[in-house]
């Protein structure tokens, strides 16, 4: 017993005691062992991925390059551009200048003929003549406009009037129109007193259009009514007619440059203008900080034209 005590019980422990010391050992031989090949596949990793930010990175270079071409390309376009654009207006305002004074002549000698004892053909030639020189003078007023808001050069000659002369001034020539076409023009009493700073011409030429559009596209037998109110601090103006009417797709587009209504199949009626006037009383109205539009139930079904000028 006592041998037990004294030999074996130690011999037992020291043998545990070694045992342990050896699988602690190995256990952390195989622990460090593990933790280095992470260390390695996190190397491998961090590489992989400093080669993909490296060619990135040599991916940006070149877009980057690539971009200051093209933009320094798209800069020699639009300097040519430009430059055409340049071209395109003083063209215009030549054309336009040359055109005008032979048509001036060729209007004034045929109305001077007329004036003269002449046979019953003649009459219907020369008036011919007139009403086609009338046609191509209005073309190259609306192209001289035009080329003045291509330019920025039109200006606005403001002066305070009663805003109701600008339907006053203009109404004597747009009744005899109405009348050739047998239309019955209706005007509503015009509000008294109101007092506008602005272009007393350019605003008659805003009403004009609408009202002479009013009768163009209205059949005969038919009614165009012209009314006129205070709306605030607005002054406006409605054009309306029980004629064509417009497509609803294309209420907004008839006031762009040389647009006309595709969905209105009349040819004739068509030829007879270029899209320009709508787009110039747009920029007309824009340039007194007024307001300008179309409604329209649909084809067929007439429109209202208006405009609302601050007063
Ligand atoms: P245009 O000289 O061709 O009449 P506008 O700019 O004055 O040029 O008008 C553009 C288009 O808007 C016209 O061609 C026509 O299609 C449409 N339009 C203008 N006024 C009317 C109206 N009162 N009724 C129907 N359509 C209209």
């Amino acid at each position: 017993m006592e041998f037990l005590a004294i030999v074996v019980i130690p011999m037992i422990l020291l043998v545990l005691g070694a045992g342990f010391l050896v699988v602690s050992q190995v256990s952390s031989f195989v622990q460090s062992g593990s933790h280095n090949q992470r260390q390695h596949f996190s190397n491998i990793i961090i590489q992989q991925y400093m080669v993909q930010i490296a060619m990135a990175q040599s991916q940006m270079f070149k877009r980057g390059r690539e971009l200051q071409v093209l933009s320094s390309r798209l800069a020699l376009s639009n300097q040519e551009l430009a430059r055409l654009n340049d071209m395109r207006s003083k063209f215009l305002s030549i054309v336009v200048h040359e055109v005008r004074t032979p048509l001036a002549s060729i209007k004034g000698f045929s109305e001077l003929l007329l004036k003269r004892k002449v046979g019953e053909k003649e009459v219907l030639y020369l008036n011919h003549i007139v009403s086609a020189s009338d046609q191509m003078g209005r073309l190259i007023s609306d192209l001289t406009d035009l080329a003045m808001i291509e330019a920025g050069k039109l200006k606005m000659e403001k002066a305070v009037f009663d805003y109701a002369d600008i339907a006053r001034d203009i109404l004597p020539g747009i009744v005899i129109n109405a009348q050739k076409k047998g239309v019955e023009l209706s005007v509503g009493e015009f509000p008294a007193g109101n007092r506008v700073n602005g272009d007393k011409f350019r605003l008659s030429q805003v009403l004009m259009n609408l009202l002479n559009n009013a009768i163009k596209f209205t059949p005969a037998g038919k009614r165009v009514e012209l009314t006129m109110r205070r709306e605030g601090r607005f002054i406006a103006v409605y054009v309306k007619d029980s004629g064509i009417g417009i497509h609803p797709s294309e209420i907004k587009r008839i006031f762009e440059k040389f647009y006309q209504a595709q969905y209105q199949k009349d040819e004739k009626l068509r030829k007879q203008g270029w899209g320009l006037g709508l787009s110039i009383a747009q920029e007309v109205v824009q340039a007194h900080k007024g307001e300008i539009g179309a409604i329209s139930p649909g084809l067929g079904k007439g429109s209202t034209f208006w405009f609302k000028i601050p007063s």
